[in-house]
Protein backbone atom coordinates (compact mmCIF):
# COMPACT_ATOMS: atom_id res chain seq x y z
CA UNK A 1 0.00 0.00 0.00
CA UNK A 2 2.79 2.22 0.73
CA UNK A 3 3.98 2.26 -2.42
CA UNK A 4 1.64 3.50 -4.05
CA UNK A 5 2.61 6.71 -2.75
CA UNK A 6 4.55 9.16 -3.94
CA UNK A 7 7.30 10.36 -1.22
CA UNK A 8 8.64 13.19 -1.37
CA UNK A 9 12.21 15.21 -0.52
CA UNK A 10 13.19 18.44 0.46
CA UNK A 11 15.99 20.06 -0.46
CA UNK A 12 17.56 22.92 1.45
CA UNK A 13 20.26 24.52 -0.67
CA UNK A 14 21.11 27.92 -0.78
CA UNK A 15 22.78 28.12 -4.68
CA UNK A 16 20.11 28.06 -6.81
CA UNK A 17 23.00 25.32 -9.13
CA UNK A 18 23.32 22.95 -6.69
CA UNK A 19 19.50 22.77 -5.98
CA UNK A 20 18.84 22.34 -9.46
CA UNK A 21 21.40 19.45 -9.88
CA UNK A 22 20.72 17.44 -7.33
CA UNK A 23 16.82 18.14 -7.81
CA UNK A 24 17.16 16.53 -11.37
CA UNK A 25 19.01 13.62 -10.35
CA UNK A 26 15.96 12.45 -7.66
CA UNK A 27 12.97 13.64 -9.59
CA UNK A 28 12.53 11.24 -11.27
CA UNK A 29 11.52 9.02 -8.46
CA UNK A 30 10.51 11.55 -5.72
CA UNK A 31 8.60 14.38 -5.52
CA UNK A 32 10.89 17.12 -4.79
CA UNK A 33 10.79 20.34 -2.39
CA UNK A 34 13.22 23.47 -2.01
CA UNK A 35 14.12 25.77 0.22
CA UNK A 36 16.67 27.86 0.10
CA UNK A 37 18.04 28.47 3.90
CA UNK A 38 17.56 26.56 7.03
CA UNK A 39 14.61 29.22 8.74
CA UNK A 40 12.80 28.17 5.41
CA UNK A 41 13.27 24.62 5.87
CA UNK A 42 11.88 24.57 9.09
CA UNK A 43 8.62 26.48 7.51
CA UNK A 44 8.67 23.72 5.39
CA UNK A 45 8.55 20.80 7.90
CA UNK A 46 6.70 22.14 10.37
CA UNK A 47 3.63 23.23 8.27
CA UNK A 48 3.91 19.60 5.95
CA UNK A 49 5.32 17.57 8.82
CA UNK A 50 5.55 13.80 8.07
CA UNK A 51 4.81 14.21 4.94
CA UNK A 52 8.20 14.70 3.96
CA UNK A 53 10.35 11.47 4.08
CA UNK A 54 13.70 12.78 3.54
CA UNK A 55 15.54 16.01 4.14
CA UNK A 56 18.68 16.93 2.33
CA UNK A 57 20.24 19.56 3.59
CA UNK A 58 23.04 22.01 3.35
CA UNK A 59 25.36 22.87 6.05
CA UNK A 60 26.93 26.48 5.37
CA UNK A 61 24.07 28.60 4.48
CA UNK A 62 22.77 32.41 5.08
CA UNK A 63 20.01 32.97 7.49
CA UNK A 64 20.32 29.64 9.54
CA UNK A 65 22.95 27.12 8.59
CA UNK A 66 22.18 23.18 8.24
CA UNK A 67 23.58 22.40 11.90
CA UNK A 68 21.45 24.59 13.61
CA UNK A 69 18.62 23.28 12.00
CA UNK A 70 19.62 19.74 12.84
CA UNK A 71 19.22 20.97 16.49
CA UNK A 72 16.17 22.56 16.48
CA UNK A 73 14.84 19.27 15.13
CA UNK A 74 16.38 17.81 17.88
CA UNK A 75 14.92 19.73 20.61
CA UNK A 76 11.12 19.76 18.25
CA UNK A 77 12.05 15.75 18.53
CA UNK A 78 10.83 15.68 14.40
CA UNK A 79 14.76 14.34 13.94
CA UNK A 80 12.77 11.20 15.02
CA UNK A 81 10.13 11.53 12.26
CA UNK A 82 12.04 12.53 9.19
CA UNK A 83 15.70 11.54 8.49
CA UNK A 84 18.20 14.24 7.81
CA UNK A 85 21.31 13.85 4.81
CA UNK A 86 23.89 16.42 4.64
CA UNK A 87 25.28 18.01 2.32
CA UNK A 88 28.80 19.09 2.84
CA UNK A 89 32.22 20.12 0.90
CA UNK A 90 34.68 19.68 4.43
CA UNK A 91 34.96 16.07 5.77
CA UNK A 92 35.09 17.46 9.22
CA UNK A 93 31.69 19.18 9.62
CA UNK A 94 30.42 15.36 8.89
CA UNK A 95 31.13 14.73 12.64
CA UNK A 96 29.14 17.24 14.32
CA UNK A 97 25.96 16.69 12.15
CA UNK A 98 26.21 12.57 12.66
CA UNK A 99 25.73 13.75 16.15
CA UNK A 100 23.09 15.91 15.88
CA UNK A 101 21.52 13.00 14.18
CA UNK A 102 22.23 13.21 10.31
CA UNK A 103 21.36 9.39 9.34
CA UNK A 104 24.22 10.32 6.08
CA UNK A 105 25.77 12.69 4.38
CA UNK A 106 27.08 13.70 0.84
CA UNK A 107 29.81 15.58 -0.08
CA UNK A 108 30.12 18.12 -2.95
CA UNK A 109 31.21 17.72 -5.81
CA UNK A 110 28.75 15.34 -6.34
CA UNK A 111 29.17 11.56 -7.48
CA UNK A 112 27.32 10.10 -10.07
CA UNK A 113 23.76 10.03 -9.75
CA UNK A 114 23.30 6.51 -9.34
CA UNK A 115 24.95 6.66 -6.11
CA UNK A 116 23.20 9.43 -4.86
CA UNK A 117 19.75 8.07 -5.44
CA UNK A 118 20.95 4.47 -4.26
CA UNK A 119 22.23 6.48 -0.76
CA UNK A 120 18.82 8.83 -1.19
CA UNK A 121 16.68 5.23 -1.46
CA UNK A 122 18.88 3.76 1.72
CA UNK A 123 18.49 6.33 4.34
CA UNK A 124 14.76 6.20 3.48
CA UNK A 125 14.22 2.76 3.42
CA UNK A 126 16.27 1.87 6.51
CA UNK A 127 14.28 4.54 8.22
CA UNK A 128 11.22 3.27 6.96
CA UNK A 129 11.95 -0.37 7.95
CA UNK A 130 12.91 0.88 11.57
CA UNK A 131 9.43 2.60 11.94
CA UNK A 132 7.80 -0.36 11.03
CA UNK A 133 9.76 -2.60 13.53
CA UNK A 134 8.00 -0.34 16.05
CA UNK A 135 4.50 -0.31 14.98
CA UNK A 136 3.37 -3.18 13.12
CA UNK A 137 0.22 -2.29 9.90
CA UNK A 138 -2.47 -4.49 10.85
CA UNK A 139 -4.22 -5.06 14.29
CA UNK A 140 -3.83 -8.77 15.19
CA UNK A 141 -7.26 -8.97 16.33
CA UNK A 142 -9.24 -7.66 13.42
CA UNK A 143 -6.75 -7.28 10.70
CA UNK A 144 -7.75 -3.53 10.38
CA UNK A 145 -5.61 -1.11 10.32
CA UNK A 146 -3.26 -0.76 13.79
CA UNK A 147 -3.85 3.07 14.85
CA UNK A 148 -0.22 4.60 13.79
CA UNK A 149 -0.63 2.99 10.91
CA UNK A 150 -4.11 3.82 10.40
CA UNK A 151 -3.34 7.93 11.16
CA UNK A 152 -0.54 7.64 8.44
CA UNK A 153 -2.55 6.63 5.84
CA UNK A 154 -5.54 9.19 6.88
CA UNK A 155 -3.23 11.68 6.51
CA UNK A 156 -1.77 10.29 3.23
CA UNK A 157 -5.14 10.26 1.90
CA UNK A 158 -5.13 13.91 2.39
CA UNK A 159 -2.31 14.87 0.69
CA UNK A 160 -3.25 12.87 -2.40
CA UNK A 161 -6.59 14.13 -1.98
CA UNK A 162 -7.01 17.76 -0.66
CA UNK A 163 -10.11 19.01 -2.37
CA UNK A 164 -12.17 15.32 -1.03
CA UNK A 165 -14.03 16.14 1.90
CA UNK A 166 -13.26 13.60 4.60
CA UNK A 167 -15.37 12.12 7.48
CA UNK A 168 -13.38 10.69 10.51
CA UNK A 169 -15.99 8.22 12.11
CA UNK A 170 -15.66 6.47 15.28
CA UNK A 171 -17.95 3.13 16.09
CA UNK A 172 -17.96 2.15 19.62
CA UNK A 173 -19.69 -1.24 20.84
CA UNK A 174 -21.75 0.62 23.94
CA UNK A 175 -20.70 -1.44 27.41
CA UNK A 176 -18.57 -3.74 25.28
CA UNK A 177 -16.44 -4.64 28.91
CA UNK A 178 -19.95 -6.26 30.18
CA UNK A 179 -20.18 -8.90 27.17
CA UNK A 180 -16.39 -9.45 28.20
CA UNK A 181 -17.72 -10.04 31.83
CA UNK A 182 -20.38 -11.80 31.47
CA UNK A 183 -19.48 -13.95 28.03
CA UNK A 184 -15.72 -14.36 28.38
CA UNK A 185 -12.60 -12.91 26.59
CA UNK A 186 -12.83 -15.29 23.52
CA UNK A 187 -17.03 -13.99 23.04
CA UNK A 188 -15.48 -10.77 23.22
CA UNK A 189 -12.61 -11.23 20.21
CA UNK A 190 -15.73 -13.08 18.29
CA UNK A 191 -17.40 -9.74 18.54
CA UNK A 192 -14.77 -7.35 17.45
CA UNK A 193 -14.04 -9.50 14.70
CA UNK A 194 -17.40 -9.63 13.45
CA UNK A 195 -17.97 -6.13 13.75
CA UNK A 196 -14.69 -5.72 11.51
CA UNK A 197 -16.44 -7.89 8.80
CA UNK A 198 -19.03 -5.20 8.98
CA UNK A 199 -16.99 -2.63 8.76
CA UNK A 200 -15.05 -4.20 5.40
CA UNK A 201 -18.46 -4.39 4.03
CA UNK A 202 -19.08 -0.57 4.10
CA UNK A 203 -16.08 0.39 2.70
CA UNK A 204 -16.86 -1.52 -0.51
CA UNK A 205 -19.62 0.89 -0.59
CA UNK A 206 -18.03 3.67 0.90
CA UNK A 207 -14.23 3.77 0.10
CA UNK A 208 -12.11 4.97 2.49
CA UNK A 209 -10.35 2.79 5.58
CA UNK A 210 -10.59 1.21 8.97
CA UNK A 211 -8.80 0.95 12.21
CA UNK A 212 -9.25 -0.60 15.43
CA UNK A 213 -8.07 1.81 18.85
CA UNK A 214 -8.15 0.61 21.99
CA UNK A 215 -10.78 -2.32 21.85
CA UNK A 216 -14.20 -1.87 21.02
CA UNK A 217 -13.17 1.76 19.20
CA UNK A 218 -13.07 1.73 15.79
CA UNK A 219 -12.06 4.21 13.43
CA UNK A 220 -13.06 5.07 9.82
CA UNK A 221 -12.05 7.74 7.35
CA UNK A 222 -14.05 7.63 4.26
CA UNK A 223 -15.24 9.92 1.59
CA UNK A 224 -18.28 12.04 3.31
CA UNK A 225 -21.23 10.35 3.11
CA UNK A 226 -25.28 11.77 4.27
CA UNK A 227 -26.46 8.61 5.51
CA UNK A 228 -24.36 7.09 8.59
CA UNK A 229 -27.34 4.02 9.18
CA UNK A 230 -25.72 2.17 6.56
CA UNK A 231 -22.34 1.80 8.87
CA UNK A 232 -24.70 0.82 11.66
CA UNK A 233 -27.12 -1.75 9.66
CA UNK A 234 -23.69 -4.09 7.99
CA UNK A 235 -22.30 -4.10 11.22
CA UNK A 236 -25.74 -4.90 12.83
CA UNK A 237 -26.00 -7.74 10.35
CA UNK A 238 -23.00 -9.27 10.78
CA UNK A 239 -23.32 -9.05 14.98
CA UNK A 240 -26.62 -10.92 14.21
CA UNK A 241 -25.49 -14.21 14.59
CA UNK A 242 -23.31 -13.83 18.03
CA UNK A 243 -25.80 -11.50 19.66
CA UNK A 244 -29.64 -10.64 20.41
CA UNK A 245 -30.61 -7.07 18.50
CA UNK A 246 -31.29 -6.35 22.33
CA UNK A 247 -27.91 -7.68 23.52
CA UNK A 248 -26.07 -4.98 20.90
CA UNK A 249 -25.62 -1.53 21.16
CA UNK A 250 -23.47 0.53 18.73
CA UNK A 251 -23.17 4.01 18.72
CA UNK A 252 -21.04 6.00 16.17
CA UNK A 253 -19.86 9.93 16.13
CA UNK A 254 -18.67 11.74 13.13
CA UNK A 255 -16.45 14.92 12.64
CA UNK A 256 -16.74 16.03 8.81
CA UNK A 257 -13.66 18.31 8.04
CA UNK A 258 -14.48 20.74 4.70
CA UNK A 259 -11.48 23.03 5.22
CA UNK A 260 -8.74 20.79 6.89
CA UNK A 261 -8.58 23.13 9.56
CA UNK A 262 -7.86 20.49 12.37
CA UNK A 263 -4.98 17.65 12.39
CA UNK A 264 -6.05 14.07 11.87
CA UNK A 265 -6.03 13.28 15.72
CA UNK A 266 -8.17 16.65 16.59
CA UNK A 267 -10.75 15.55 13.70
CA UNK A 268 -11.17 12.00 15.65
CA UNK A 269 -10.92 13.08 19.28
CA UNK A 270 -13.90 15.17 17.91
CA UNK A 271 -15.51 11.90 16.29
CA UNK A 272 -15.41 10.31 19.69
CA UNK A 273 -16.55 13.09 21.78
CA UNK A 274 -19.29 13.02 19.49
CA UNK A 275 -19.80 9.44 19.82
CA UNK A 276 -19.55 9.33 23.48
CA UNK A 277 -21.94 11.96 24.46
CA UNK A 278 -24.01 9.11 23.16
CA UNK A 279 -23.14 7.15 25.94
CA UNK A 280 -25.60 7.77 28.78
CA UNK A 281 -28.48 7.95 26.33
CA UNK A 282 -30.46 4.83 27.36
CA UNK A 283 -33.48 5.14 24.31
CA UNK A 284 -34.62 6.34 21.35
CA UNK A 285 -32.89 5.37 17.84
CA UNK A 286 -30.19 8.32 18.15
CA UNK A 287 -27.27 6.33 18.14
CA UNK A 288 -25.43 8.62 15.38
CA UNK A 289 -24.07 11.79 16.56
CA UNK A 290 -22.55 14.30 14.18
CA UNK A 291 -20.21 16.54 15.81
CA UNK A 292 -21.18 20.35 15.71
CA UNK A 293 -20.40 23.64 17.02
CA UNK A 294 -22.63 22.91 19.93
CA UNK A 295 -19.72 20.72 20.89
CA UNK A 296 -17.02 23.12 20.48
CA UNK A 297 -19.29 25.77 22.14
CA UNK A 298 -19.42 23.01 24.89
CA UNK A 299 -15.29 22.84 24.62
CA UNK A 300 -15.17 26.74 24.96
CA UNK A 301 -17.85 26.43 28.02
CA UNK A 302 -15.76 23.76 30.05
CA UNK A 303 -12.42 25.39 29.19
CA UNK A 304 -14.58 28.31 30.96
CA UNK A 305 -15.40 26.32 33.97
CA UNK A 306 -12.03 24.49 34.62
CA UNK A 307 -10.12 28.04 34.28
CA UNK A 308 -12.58 29.45 36.80
CA UNK A 309 -12.19 26.52 39.14
CA UNK A 310 -9.74 28.20 41.65
CA UNK A 311 -11.42 31.53 42.33
CA UNK A 312 -14.70 30.19 42.50
CA UNK A 313 -13.11 27.81 45.54
CA UNK A 314 -11.69 31.30 47.04
CA UNK A 315 -14.37 33.65 46.59
CA UNK A 316 -16.97 30.57 47.95
CA UNK A 317 -19.22 30.42 44.93
CA UNK A 318 -19.54 27.36 45.57
CA UNK A 319 -22.89 26.66 47.53
CA UNK A 320 -24.75 24.02 49.17
CA UNK A 321 -28.33 22.90 49.28
CA UNK A 322 -29.80 20.56 51.18
CA UNK A 323 -32.65 17.90 49.79
CA UNK A 324 -34.79 16.74 52.69
CA UNK A 325 -35.44 12.83 52.73
CA UNK A 326 -38.54 12.03 54.19
CA UNK A 327 -39.71 8.63 56.44
CA UNK A 328 -43.41 7.51 55.56
CA UNK A 329 -43.44 4.53 57.86
CA UNK A 330 -45.91 6.28 59.82
CA UNK A 331 -49.13 8.17 59.40
CA UNK A 332 -47.18 11.40 58.86
CA UNK A 333 -43.96 11.83 56.34
CA UNK A 334 -40.81 12.83 59.22
CA UNK A 335 -37.84 14.36 57.81
CA UNK A 336 -35.44 12.05 58.73
CA UNK A 337 -31.75 13.39 57.00
CA UNK A 338 -30.98 15.39 53.81
CA UNK A 339 -28.89 15.31 51.12
CA UNK A 340 -25.61 17.88 50.42
CA UNK A 341 -26.19 18.95 46.62
CA UNK A 342 -23.39 21.36 45.17
CA UNK A 343 -24.31 24.23 43.18
CA UNK A 344 -21.91 26.99 41.66
CA UNK A 345 -23.23 30.83 41.48
CA UNK A 346 -20.89 31.73 38.49
CA UNK A 347 -20.90 35.33 38.34
CA UNK A 348 -20.72 35.63 34.94
CA UNK A 349 -22.63 32.41 33.60
CA UNK A 350 -25.00 32.34 36.72
CA UNK A 351 -26.42 29.45 38.11
CA UNK A 352 -24.88 26.36 36.97
CA UNK A 353 -26.30 22.55 37.34
CA UNK A 354 -23.60 19.87 39.03
CA UNK A 355 -24.43 17.80 36.38
CA UNK A 356 -22.50 20.09 33.99
CA UNK A 357 -19.51 20.52 35.94
CA UNK A 358 -19.15 17.60 38.06
CA UNK A 359 -18.35 14.90 35.10
CA UNK A 360 -16.15 17.37 33.95
CA UNK A 361 -13.97 18.35 37.48
CA UNK A 362 -13.92 14.17 37.76
CA UNK A 363 -12.49 13.67 34.62
CA UNK A 364 -10.10 16.39 35.50
CA UNK A 365 -9.15 15.10 39.47
CA UNK A 366 -10.52 18.39 40.58
CA UNK A 367 -13.72 17.08 42.33
CA UNK A 368 -11.75 15.86 45.23
CA UNK A 369 -10.96 19.18 46.02
CA UNK A 370 -14.72 20.49 45.44
CA UNK A 371 -16.07 17.84 47.57
CA UNK A 372 -13.69 18.48 50.31
CA UNK A 373 -15.12 22.04 50.14
CA UNK A 374 -18.59 20.17 50.39
CA UNK A 375 -17.93 17.63 52.98
CA UNK A 376 -16.59 20.72 55.07
CA UNK A 377 -19.49 22.60 54.91
CA UNK A 378 -22.23 19.95 55.35
CA UNK A 379 -20.02 18.84 58.58
CA UNK A 380 -20.10 22.57 59.94
CA UNK A 381 -23.76 22.90 58.94
CA UNK A 382 -24.97 19.55 61.03
CA UNK A 383 -23.33 21.35 63.97
CA UNK A 384 -25.18 24.61 63.27
CA UNK A 385 -28.60 22.97 63.24
CA UNK A 386 -27.59 20.86 66.31
CA UNK A 387 -27.01 24.27 68.14
CA UNK A 388 -29.83 26.63 66.50
CA UNK A 389 -32.57 23.78 66.39
CA UNK A 390 -31.66 21.59 68.57
CA UNK A 391 -31.71 18.67 66.70
CA UNK A 392 -29.82 16.49 64.52
CA UNK A 393 -30.45 16.21 60.68
CA UNK A 394 -27.99 13.76 59.35
CA UNK A 395 -26.27 14.63 55.97
CA UNK A 396 -25.53 12.80 53.64
CA UNK A 397 -22.97 14.00 50.53
CA UNK A 398 -22.08 12.43 47.42
CA UNK A 399 -18.55 10.85 46.32
CA UNK A 400 -17.28 10.77 43.51
CA UNK A 401 -15.44 7.67 42.72
CA UNK A 402 -12.76 9.56 42.28
CA UNK A 403 -12.56 10.79 46.21
CA UNK A 404 -12.09 6.99 47.01
CA UNK A 405 -8.66 6.24 45.27
CA UNK A 406 -7.16 9.40 47.38
CA UNK A 407 -5.42 7.47 50.33
CA UNK A 408 -6.12 9.45 53.10
CA UNK A 409 -9.97 10.24 52.15
CA UNK A 410 -11.21 8.30 55.47
CA UNK A 411 -8.27 10.68 57.00
CA UNK A 412 -9.81 13.41 56.12
CA UNK A 413 -13.42 12.73 56.97
CA UNK A 414 -12.95 11.79 60.45
CA UNK A 415 -10.77 14.53 60.71
CA UNK A 416 -14.09 17.23 59.86
CA UNK A 417 -16.44 14.95 61.86
CA UNK A 418 -14.16 15.42 64.88
CA UNK A 419 -13.46 19.09 64.84
CA UNK A 420 -17.18 19.68 64.24
CA UNK A 421 -18.29 17.63 67.31
CA UNK A 422 -20.63 14.91 65.40
CA UNK A 423 -20.67 11.22 65.76
CA UNK A 424 -20.29 9.15 62.60
CA UNK A 425 -23.69 8.14 62.78
CA UNK A 426 -24.58 11.96 61.98
CA UNK A 427 -22.48 11.91 58.69
CA UNK A 428 -23.32 9.15 55.84
CA UNK A 429 -21.67 8.91 52.40
CA UNK A 430 -23.47 8.51 49.14
CA UNK A 431 -21.50 6.15 46.72
CA UNK A 432 -23.06 5.87 43.13
CA UNK A 433 -23.29 2.32 41.78
CA UNK A 434 -21.51 2.59 39.13
CA UNK A 435 -17.92 3.12 40.75
CA UNK A 436 -18.64 -0.54 42.54
CA UNK A 437 -18.30 -2.15 39.56
CA UNK A 438 -15.94 0.09 38.13
CA UNK A 439 -13.29 -0.96 40.86
CA UNK A 440 -15.22 -2.93 42.86
CA UNK A 441 -12.35 -4.25 45.72
CA UNK A 442 -10.96 -0.92 46.75
CA UNK A 443 -14.54 0.43 46.75
CA UNK A 444 -15.55 -2.33 49.17
CA UNK A 445 -12.32 -2.22 51.28
CA UNK A 446 -13.41 1.79 51.90
CA UNK A 447 -16.98 1.51 52.28
CA UNK A 448 -16.33 -1.61 55.08
CA UNK A 449 -13.82 1.08 56.87
CA UNK A 450 -16.15 3.99 56.98
CA UNK A 451 -18.66 1.61 58.09
CA UNK A 452 -17.11 0.05 61.09
CA UNK A 453 -16.03 3.73 61.85
CA UNK A 454 -19.63 4.11 62.40
CA UNK A 455 -20.89 5.76 58.57
CA UNK A 456 -23.59 4.96 56.93
CA UNK A 457 -23.16 4.36 52.97
CA UNK A 458 -26.11 4.85 50.45
CA UNK A 459 -25.66 2.88 46.96
CA UNK A 460 -26.63 6.24 45.14
CA UNK A 461 -28.27 5.80 41.51
CA UNK A 462 -29.29 2.25 41.82
CA UNK A 463 -30.79 0.77 38.77
CA UNK A 464 -29.32 3.77 36.66
CA UNK A 465 -26.24 1.89 34.68
CA UNK A 466 -24.42 -1.27 35.40
CA UNK A 467 -26.37 -3.23 38.75
CA UNK A 468 -27.27 -6.54 39.14
CA UNK A 469 -29.33 -7.64 41.70
CA UNK A 470 -27.39 -9.94 43.02
CA UNK A 471 -24.55 -7.61 42.83
CA UNK A 472 -26.47 -5.88 46.48
CA UNK A 473 -26.03 -9.35 48.67
CA UNK A 474 -22.10 -8.95 48.13
CA UNK A 475 -22.08 -4.77 48.69
CA UNK A 476 -21.37 -3.85 52.16
CA UNK A 477 -24.18 -0.92 52.16
CA UNK A 478 -26.61 0.16 54.67
CA UNK A 479 -28.93 1.82 52.25
CA UNK A 480 -29.96 1.53 48.88
CA UNK A 481 -30.99 4.99 46.64
CA UNK A 482 -33.27 3.59 43.59
CA UNK A 483 -32.16 5.94 40.67
CA UNK A 484 -34.99 8.40 39.52
CA UNK A 485 -35.31 7.03 36.20
CA UNK A 486 -36.11 3.83 37.72
CA UNK A 487 -39.42 5.54 39.89
CA UNK A 488 -40.34 7.86 36.52
CA UNK A 489 -42.23 4.54 35.11
CA UNK A 490 -43.97 2.89 37.51
CA UNK A 491 -47.41 2.49 37.45
CA UNK A 492 -49.51 -0.52 39.07
CA UNK A 493 -48.75 -3.86 38.00
CA UNK A 494 -45.96 -2.89 35.21
CA UNK A 495 -42.69 -4.19 34.95
CA UNK A 496 -40.93 -1.11 36.24
CA UNK A 497 -43.56 -1.59 39.40
CA UNK A 498 -42.49 -5.12 39.68
CA UNK A 499 -39.05 -4.75 39.58
CA UNK A 500 -38.94 -1.96 42.03
CA UNK A 501 -40.71 -4.79 44.51
CA UNK A 502 -38.15 -7.19 44.15
CA UNK A 503 -35.38 -4.41 44.96
CA UNK A 504 -38.00 -3.80 48.07
CA UNK A 505 -38.18 -7.29 48.59
CA UNK A 506 -34.65 -7.80 48.29
CA UNK A 507 -33.36 -4.97 50.27
CA UNK A 508 -35.23 -6.02 53.33
CA UNK A 509 -34.48 -9.61 53.45
CA UNK A 510 -30.64 -8.26 53.51
CA UNK A 511 -31.68 -5.68 56.12
CA UNK A 512 -30.83 -2.57 54.11
CA UNK A 513 -33.15 0.36 53.64
CA UNK A 514 -34.58 1.68 50.95
CA UNK A 515 -34.53 5.47 49.85
CA UNK A 516 -36.49 6.23 46.54
CA UNK A 517 -35.14 9.47 44.72
CA UNK A 518 -36.94 11.58 42.04
CA UNK A 519 -40.32 11.11 43.65
CA UNK A 520 -42.36 14.17 42.06
CA UNK A 521 -46.15 12.98 42.32
CA UNK A 522 -48.27 12.08 44.75
CA UNK A 523 -49.25 8.56 42.59
CA UNK A 524 -45.60 7.70 42.53
CA UNK A 525 -45.38 7.97 46.91
CA UNK A 526 -48.68 6.00 46.84
CA UNK A 527 -46.97 3.02 45.04
CA UNK A 528 -43.90 3.07 46.81
CA UNK A 529 -45.16 3.72 50.26
CA UNK A 530 -47.41 0.71 49.54
CA UNK A 531 -44.97 -1.31 48.04
CA UNK A 532 -42.76 -0.93 51.73
CA UNK A 533 -40.60 1.70 50.36
CA UNK A 534 -38.96 3.13 53.98
CA UNK A 535 -37.52 6.58 52.62
CA UNK A 536 -38.76 9.32 49.82
CA UNK A 537 -36.60 12.14 48.24
CA UNK A 538 -37.96 14.33 45.63
CA UNK A 539 -39.75 17.27 44.60
CA UNK A 540 -43.11 15.84 45.68
CA UNK A 541 -41.62 17.14 49.16
CA UNK A 542 -38.67 19.11 48.35
CA UNK A 543 -36.35 20.92 46.25
CA UNK A 544 -33.00 20.89 47.48
CA UNK A 545 -33.08 23.98 49.67
CA UNK A 546 -30.55 26.56 51.44
CA UNK A 547 -29.93 25.28 54.43
CA UNK A 548 -32.11 28.05 56.39
CA UNK A 549 -34.85 26.87 54.47
CA UNK A 550 -34.84 23.38 56.23
CA UNK A 551 -36.71 24.87 59.32
CA UNK A 552 -39.90 24.48 58.30
CA UNK A 553 -39.04 20.63 57.90
CA UNK A 554 -38.29 20.37 61.61
P1 LIG B 1 -27.67 12.68 42.56
O1 LIG B 1 -26.64 12.37 43.61
O2 LIG B 1 -28.44 11.53 42.02
O3 LIG B 1 -28.60 13.77 43.20
C1 LIG B 1 -29.96 13.82 43.01
C2 LIG B 1 -30.33 14.77 41.90
O4 LIG B 1 -31.72 14.63 41.63
C3 LIG B 1 -30.14 16.23 42.30
O5 LIG B 1 -29.78 16.95 41.14
C4 LIG B 1 -31.54 16.62 42.73
O6 LIG B 1 -31.78 18.00 42.65
C5 LIG B 1 -32.35 15.86 41.72
N1 LIG B 1 -33.72 15.62 42.16
C6 LIG B 1 -34.14 15.46 43.43
N2 LIG B 1 -35.46 15.23 43.45
C7 LIG B 1 -35.88 15.25 42.18
C8 LIG B 1 -37.17 15.07 41.55
O7 LIG B 1 -38.19 14.85 42.18
N3 LIG B 1 -37.22 15.14 40.19
C9 LIG B 1 -36.10 15.38 39.46
N4 LIG B 1 -36.22 15.45 38.14
N5 LIG B 1 -34.88 15.56 40.01
C10 LIG B 1 -34.78 15.49 41.36
P2 LIG B 1 -28.60 17.97 41.15
O8 LIG B 1 -28.53 18.71 42.45
O9 LIG B 1 -28.71 18.75 39.90
O10 LIG B 1 -27.33 17.04 41.11
C11 LIG B 1 -27.04 16.26 39.99
C12 LIG B 1 -25.94 15.31 40.27
O11 LIG B 1 -24.70 15.98 40.48
C13 LIG B 1 -26.13 14.50 41.55
O12 LIG B 1 -27.00 13.42 41.31
C14 LIG B 1 -24.73 14.07 41.84
O13 LIG B 1 -24.37 12.96 41.05
C15 LIG B 1 -23.93 15.27 41.38
N6 LIG B 1 -23.60 16.09 42.56
C16 LIG B 1 -24.30 17.08 43.15
N7 LIG B 1 -23.62 17.60 44.19
C17 LIG B 1 -22.46 16.92 44.28
C18 LIG B 1 -21.31 16.98 45.14
O14 LIG B 1 -21.20 17.78 46.08
N8 LIG B 1 -20.31 16.10 44.88
C19 LIG B 1 -20.38 15.20 43.86
N9 LIG B 1 -19.33 14.37 43.68
N10 LIG B 1 -21.42 15.11 43.05
C20 LIG B 1 -22.45 15.95 43.25
CA1 LIG C 1 -26.62 11.52 45.53
CA1 LIG D 1 -28.92 9.64 42.88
Amino acid sequence: MRDLFERTILIVDDEAINRDILGNIIKSEYKVIYAENGKEALEIIHSNGTTISLVLLDLLMPVMDGNEVLKTMNEEGIITDIPVIVLTSEKSSEIESLKLGAADFLTKPYDLPEVILARVRHSIQLFENSKIIHATEFDKLTLLYSPEFFFEYASQFDQRFPDTVMDAIVINFTRFHLLNQLKGRNFGDEVLNAMADGIRKVLLKTGGIAGRNEADYFYLYVPHQNDYGIFLDKINEALSSLLKPSETRLRLGVYSDEKHSFTMLQRFDHAVQACNSLRSKTSGNSDICIYDDMMSEKEVFDAHLLQDFEAAIEQKQFKVNYQPKFNIKGDKPVLCSAEALVRWVHPELGFVRPDLFIPLFEENGLVTKLDRYVWEEAARQIAAWKKELGVTIPVSVNVSRVDIAAPDMIDFITKIVKENGLSASEYMLEITESAYTADSKHIIEVVKNLRSLGHKVEMDDFGSGYSSLNMLTSMPIDVLKMDKAFIRNIQPGNKEMKLVELVLDIAKNLGVLVVAEGVETEDELKLLKEAGCDIIQGYYFSKPIPPEEMLRFV
